[in-house]
């Protein structure tokens, strides 16, 4: 058996867990892009939210229902910027790299959205240069190989 204090040291690695170390690659699309050019991208990329970037900074995020309310409403979808269905900065919730992975989780709980974008907060102010994502999957990957590890 385990002593209480190994299980407690075990655990306290939870919170060592970093952002950098556990990024997963960012799709993003341009502010340009169509709604169908996003569906697209959405299931070709099979990733379940996309981040809406110009000139390489963030300006937005869209989830799979964002996606699913803008085109029930009909319409041509081709014909329809991204920016109508997104999330917009300053309402996008971010994380950095060096947050611990326990940081993100929570976030993404207290907020109820499935992925942050990991930012740089760029020194000239012109707002968040976009260098990967984390999303419940990556929460759930970490957790999987944490158990794997520390298999009793
Ligand atoms: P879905 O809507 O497909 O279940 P989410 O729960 O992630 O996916 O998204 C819920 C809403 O929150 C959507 O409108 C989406 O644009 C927005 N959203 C997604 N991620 C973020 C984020 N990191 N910060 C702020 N809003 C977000």
């Amino acid at each position: 058996y385990n002593s209480e204090h190994d299980v407690d040291s075990r655990l306290s690695l939870l919170h060592e867990l970093t952002v950098a170390d556990h990024l997963a690659v960012s799709v993003s699309v341009s502010e340009s892009c169509s709604v169908y050019d996003a569906a697209v991208t959405m299931f070709l990329e099979d990733t379940g939210t996309l981040f809406v970037v110009n000139d390489g900074r963030l300006v937005g995020v869209l989830s799979r229902k964002d996606l699913l309310k803008v085109t029930l409403g009909g319409g041509d979808t081709k014909a329809m910027p991204v920016t109508l269905a997104m999330t917009r900065v300053p309402h996008i919730v971010t994380i950095t790299p060096e947050a611990s992975l326990y940081d993100a989780a929570v976030l993404m709980v207290r907020h109820e959205v499935d992925a942050l974008p990991v930012v740089k907060n760029d020194d000239t102010g012109t707002g968040f240069a976009v260098v990967g994502r984390v999303s419940k999957t990556t929460i759930t990957r970490a957790f999987v190989e944490l158990g794997q590890r520390y298999t009793v």
